[in-house]
């Protein structure tokens, strides 16, 4: 896919916010300092469109843009940057949950992880609830650059291998990411145009 547009629609604070569209969404969620702000800058070749280099704990938003006038993508706030009590409903947050859940035009959410570290309880948590709220994923692993290729392949079997330990059939598509090297954009483009084709 080449990208001709990319501009930013808006922020919504709220789930309930967001208005229904006509446009297909493609979403981009992971941990705080995963790499997401710098992967969508780099997917859509627009150095500053999403904001990167998050404090933690900065103002929580979905905030959208608009690809090409044929598509938004979403991008949902960080998870898992701080302690949330037992009492709090979901260790996700309301927002995401609910877009997730709710929302009509997701095509595909893409899951963020670094490749660099091992499988993060959060993270593995939050795959199964979608695969439970039937959420469709597609994994990215970030920051590849960093890693020699043989360290690069145990990292990833060693993720995939998490899943299947929890009992995952199948593992969802992956694709492997560098910012730095724009690695990983063509096919992440791609299998968007693919799905979207149907
Ligand atoms: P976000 O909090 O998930 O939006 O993460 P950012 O995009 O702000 O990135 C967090 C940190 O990781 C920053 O210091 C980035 O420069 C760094 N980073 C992000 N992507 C890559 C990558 O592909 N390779 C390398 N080497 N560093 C990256």
């Amino acid at each position: 896919m080449h990208i001709k547009s990319a501009t930013f629609n808006t922020s919504y604070p709220r789930f309930k916010d967001m208005p229904e569209t006509q446009f297909p969404e493609f979403a981009f969620i992971g941990r705080s300092n995963v790499g997401k702000s710098s992967l969508i800058n780099m997917l859509v070749q627009r150095k500053n469109l999403a904001k990167t280099s998050s404090k933690p704990g900065k103002t929580r938003l979905i905030n959208s843009f608009m690809i090409n006038d044929s598509w938004n993508l979403i991008d949902l706030p960080g998870y898992g940057y701080a302690k949330v009590s037992k009492k709090k409903r979901n260790m996700f947050g309301d927002m995401i949950t609910e877009y997730l859940e709710q929302r009509e035009q997701l095509f595909c959410a893409f899951v963020l992880i670094d490749l660099r570290i091992p499988p993060q309880p959060i993270d593995l948590e939050f795959m199964d609830w979608c695969v439970v709220k039937e959420v469709p994923i597609a994994i990215i692993f970030t920051k590849c650059d960093k890693l020699k290729t043989t360290k690069r392949h145990t990292q990833r079997e060693t993720f995939l291998a998490a899943l299947y330990q929890r009992g995952w059939e199948q593992v969802p598509h992956f694709f492997e990411s560098s910012s730095v090297k724009s690695e990983g954009r063509e096919e992440i483009l791609d299998f968007i145009s693919n799905v979207m084709k149907g």
